[in-house]
């Protein structure tokens, strides 16, 4: 049996690694254009930043892909044929295949901006973004960013690191308030601006202006300010990379459309990471995650199904996330910012603007978790949730979660304060 992954990412290597464990005498091939090996696609900024070096951000040693018996293929993939089962490769011999997993990842968005194409107008994606953005980099004193997602203000933090002027063109009224709750957007508007970067809220790119050789001189806003700037960063989110879908029957929605065993509507093809869109089952929406672990947990339940060991459907368990702010850390655990019927929320800030809490909780229990600028304990949070604890059990336990107490300022007395106060007070519950 020959198994062909196309993707090296998180999706393709965990599904890699996982069918070499279920499968250990088959032939497991890697495609991906964009590098031989598999790197954390997160540490980017860390390279531009010159926190880490490239060879720092592989997770696995050059040679540890031939120990482990799989192929590495540095190929683009120019269509998938279902009948012939053959990938066709740019340049070189097409690959068969007996199955295949498709884990072609993200691209960032562009919505037909005029002026999107210039030269210095870019997103943030792959290694060829990082490389480019190195060029763009050199020879620019402002940048514009476009788009206010995790990708935007990582972007905006790098090229801020260099020196460069940065304007960060945020539609909503809040970064990141169509996810985060008031209080933790708030915080890091507050972040942003404190950096010495220029956040402008409730605006959106209009236009990039050429410099008339091709290259951007300046971006419009749509309230028609001119900004100038030598680099425009496209951050406005990501969708997924289906490109390679073009000329072949596999079904594709927003994404490769596949079930809740990851199959798509080609035999013997499956597919799972940021590109996959899983069909739901009622009236709800299909979903699409596009976040590294659940690129990892769904790489890893596509192998079960490759191998034949497929148990019931895909599910992705109790949501979690984490990203840094600047210099604000953030987690998030199970339904934050989600307006479910009937939850309250309590919410803790410190007088510093640099920590807080928030718990959401229903009649049921505790639903949502959100950290910012302190850590809480992983398992302990998916427990918490699991488990439906009751809002006063989480508020009695709160040093259950404290991550490393001997590290870190304890902040709990004063957040239990705060909480029991509030809870005492129902009507006034919501902080
Ligand atoms: C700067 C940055 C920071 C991020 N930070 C976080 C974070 O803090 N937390 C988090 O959860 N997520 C983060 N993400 C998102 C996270 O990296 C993705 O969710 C994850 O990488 C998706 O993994 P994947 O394997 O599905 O796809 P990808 O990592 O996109 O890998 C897909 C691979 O397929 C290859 N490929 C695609 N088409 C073809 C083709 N036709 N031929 C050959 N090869 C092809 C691509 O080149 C790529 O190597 C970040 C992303 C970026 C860019």
């Amino acid at each position: 049996m020959h198994v062909v992954i196309l993707g090296n990412g998180v999706a393709g290597v965990s599904a890699a690694l996982k069918l070499r464990e279920l499968q250990p005498a088959w032939e497991i091939t890697i495609v991906s254009g964009e590098s031989k090996y598999h790197y954390s696609r997160p540490a980017l900024m860390y390279i531009f930043m010159g926190h880490m070096r490239y060879q720092e951000t592989k997770p696995f040693a050059d040679s540890f892909w031939a120990q482990q018996r799989l192929e590495l293929v540095r190929a683009w993939v120019t269509r998938i044929d279902t009948s012939e089962k053959k990938l066709e490769l740019h340049g070189q011999a097409p690959l068969g295949y007996d199955q295949l997993l498709i884990a072609t990842g993200s691209k960032s968005n562009k919505f037909g901006w005029p002026g999107q194409d210039l030269d210095g107008v870019q997103g943030l994606w792959s290694l060829q973004d990082l490389k480019l953005l190195y060029a763009n980099a050199e020879r620019a004193r402002k940048a514009v960013i476009v788009g206010g997602g995790l990708i935007g203000i990582e972007l905006a933090e790098m090229l801020h690191s260099r020196g460069i002027h940065v304007t960060f063109l945020v539609m909503e009224s809040s970064y990141w308030n169509n996810i985060l709750p008031d209080g933790e957007s708030g915080m890091i508007n507050r972040e942003i601006r404190a950096h010495g970067i220029e956040l402008r809220l409730e605006t959106q790119l209009d236009h990039v202006v050429d410099d008339g050789t091709g290259r951007c001189r300046a971006v419009v806003t749509n309230h028609g300010d001119e900004i100038d700037c030598q680099i425009v960063g496209l951050t406005a989110g990501v969708s997924p990379n289906i490109a390679v879908l073009e000329g072949s029957d596999i079904e594709a929605g927003r994404g490769v459309l596949v079930d809740g065993n990851l199959r798509t509507s080609a035999p013997d093809v499956f597919a799972a990471g940021d590109c996959a869109e899983i069909r739901a089952k009622g009236d709800e929406r299909n979903t699409i995650q596009q976040v590294w672990y659940t690129g990892k947990m769904q790489g890893e339940f596509a192998a079960r199904g490759l191998a034949g060991k497929a148990t019931g459907d895909y599910d992705s368990g109790i949501y979690f996330n984490s990203a840094k702010f600047l210099d604000l850390e953030y987690h998030t655990y199970g339904l934050v910012g989600r307006h479910i019927a009937g939850e309250e929320n309590l919410y803790w800030e410190h007088p510093n603007g640099k920590h807080a809490v928030r718990i959401v909780y229903t009649d049921e229990g505790v639903i949502g978790l959100n950290t910012m600028g302190l850590r809480w304990r992983h398992e302990v949070c998916e427990r918490w949730l699991r488990d439906r604890i009751s809002v006063d059990e989480a508020v009695r336990r709160l040093e259950e979660p404290y991550f490393e107490p001997e590290l870190y300022f304890r902040h709990e007395p004063f957040i239990r304060r705060a909480f029991s106060e509030a809870l005492q007070q129902p009507t006034e519950g919501a902080l």
